[in-house]
């Protein structure tokens, strides 16, 4: 303890660590709580995975490029910081899946690849008349009999048949975890598809109930993203604007935590010494094992995986493209020979993000067991994405400027059994490292929503732990 207050660190400065700094911080504040909270990041700047590039009128993402409107605790956090008037939706328009080199659009009322709605899934291209056959054994199958957890893959194959699988299910759904939905877990990614199966028999039926109707008279129903017009990363800075002077350590990786009898002392990268009553590791899951190398029980983070992807932004006059697509966008099926995963088609997604005339196309590559092209030159990847674009819009000269960002081991890979791994780890952490919480991305959901709310939640942990054992915290200021 020092000042007579009790020392809170939070290690990782990405959207969940600043999320917590500032939750804490003002539950200190409001509160007059004796707690100093300190925010540790390896790198020199906050935001970790969100990222943007704001340059000749463009505002390009390199990571994150939005966030999902329905869970409300990010757009909380944007009022909170005073950014509501620059939140957006997307503008909706037709997307689309690459399936065997040509452009299919999304059946309508599919939700996330699951019919909700017959007639344009008898009527699409996208499956043969026995793969449209084969899916509709879902509305007869008996509900999946499961003691634990199966794969995503087991569970929509067995419901719809592989086509529909590979042609609309998995582009979708790995499209978020650039995984292989044969090992993603459907207890940590997507339980909810569970519970609508055990409930109504039929996941399509059941789907169909669930699913809110489109209210009568709205013609242009918003989109289902939010983002901020200035970028996300002018989040982060409105959040970092908010800590308190000094709070933040950047450049200075934690390497080391060891505890004590009544406390835990941190190694960090230029050989100081922090002291800490409660940490939260805000960091990605492979950093946690080396911190704490001692407590064996970590040992599983060695083996999740996390997959490398790349963004590729390329901005073009609009007379470069010769054929324009009515959309916003493509996801592509495994069993199409492109290399790209994805391609938006941002200016028109998101029209702020593009001056008049200009257009701005976001690419991934890379995704499980297809990571190689991750490694290889700017130029190449550049050029390997723009081959593949050529096949689908025509696009006749090079790009203004294109900007490639790597994102290697990236995306933490829920894969069968991962609540159970998890619970475990923290089962240990209790009885071993009391006062340590985990949040972030690697846990318990990777989207922005989702790492907000466990920022959120380890205040909460925080605060109890401290408040039990003792009442020297609360005291006012
Ligand atoms: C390309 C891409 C696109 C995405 N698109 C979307 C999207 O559109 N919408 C969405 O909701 N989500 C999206 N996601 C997911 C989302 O961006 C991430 O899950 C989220 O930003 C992760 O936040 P985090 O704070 O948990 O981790 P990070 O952002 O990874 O932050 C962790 C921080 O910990 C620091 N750190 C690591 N080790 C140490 C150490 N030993 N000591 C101190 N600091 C350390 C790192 O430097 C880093 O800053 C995307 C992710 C990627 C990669």
């Amino acid at each position: 303890m020092s000042n007579g207050k009790k020392t809170v660190v939070i290690i990782g400065g990405g959207i969940t660590g600043i999320t917590t700094a500032y939750y804490l911080q003002k539950e200190i504040k409001e509160n007059g709580l004796a707690i100093e909270c300190k925010l540790v990041e390896a790198t020199h700047r906050l935001g970790g995975k969100i990222q943007t590039v704001v340059k000749d009128g463009f505002v390009i993402e390199r990571g994150p490029d939005s966030f999902l409107a329905r869970k409300l605790s990010a757009s909380r956090l944007v009022n909170e910081v005073g950014l509501s008037d620059q939140l957006v939706h997307n503008a909706t328009g037709k997307s689309y899946i690459l399936v065997k080199g040509k452009l299919y659009p999304m059946p309508g009322g599919s939700v996330m690849g699951i019919p909700t709605q017959i007639g344009p899934f008898v009527t699409t291209g996208l499956f043969s008349p026995i793969g449209k056959l084969r899916a509709a054994a879902d509305f007869i199958l008996p509900p999946t009999k499961t003691e634990g957890d199966i794969s995503l893959g087991q569970f929509f194959r067995r419901r719809l048949g592989d086509e529909v699988v590979e042609n609309l299910v998995e582009p979708l759904l790995s499209g978020i975890y650039a995984g292989d939905i044969d090992q993603l877990s459907l207890m940590a990614t997507f339980p909810q598809f569970f519970h609508v199966e055990q409930k109504h028999g039929s996941l399509i039926l059941g789907m169909k109930q669930s699913t809110p109707k489109p209210k009568q008279g709205h013609t242009s129903p918003k989109g289902i993203f939010q983002t901020l017009k200035t970028g996300l990363q002018s989040l982060v800075e409105e959040i970092e604007n908010r800590l308190e002077p000094g709070s933040v350590l950047k450049g200075l990786r934690v390497e080391k935590i060891e505890k004590k009898e009544f406390d835990y002392e941190l190694t960090l990268s230029n050989s100081e010494i922090m002291r800490a009553d409660a940490i939260v590791v805000a960091t990605p899951h492979q950093a946690v094992p080396a911190m704490f190398s001692q407590y064996e029980f970590f040992a599983p983070f060695n083996h999740m995986p996390a997959t490398s992807v790349a963004t590729v932004a390329l901005a073009f006059p609009e007379a470069a493209i010769q054929h324009d697509i009515d959309g916003t966008g493509f996801v592509v099926s495994r069993n199409s020979d492109y290399t790209i995963t994805a391609c938006t088609w941002t200016h028109k997604k998101w029209p702020h993000t593009a001056p008049k005339g200009k257009v701005l196309l976001r690419c991934y590559v890379g995704r499980a067991g297809d990571e190689a092209i991750v490694e290889q030159a700017d130029d190449e990847i550049v050029k390997v994405v723009m081959d593949d674009l050529n096949k689908i819009m025509n696009i006749t000269a090079s790009p203004e400027f294109s900007i490639v960002t790597r994102w290697k081991q990236a995306m933490p890979q829920y894969v069968v059994g991962h609540k159970e791994r998890l619970e475990k780890i923290k089962e240990k952490m209790t009885e071993q490292l009391p006062g340590v919480f985990l949040a972030g991305s690697s846990y318990e959901g990777l989207g922005i929503p989702d790492c907000i709310d466990q920022g959120e939640e380890a205040v909460k942990k925080v605060l109890h732990y401290l408040q039990s054992g003792t009442k020297e915290v609360i005291e006012v200021s």
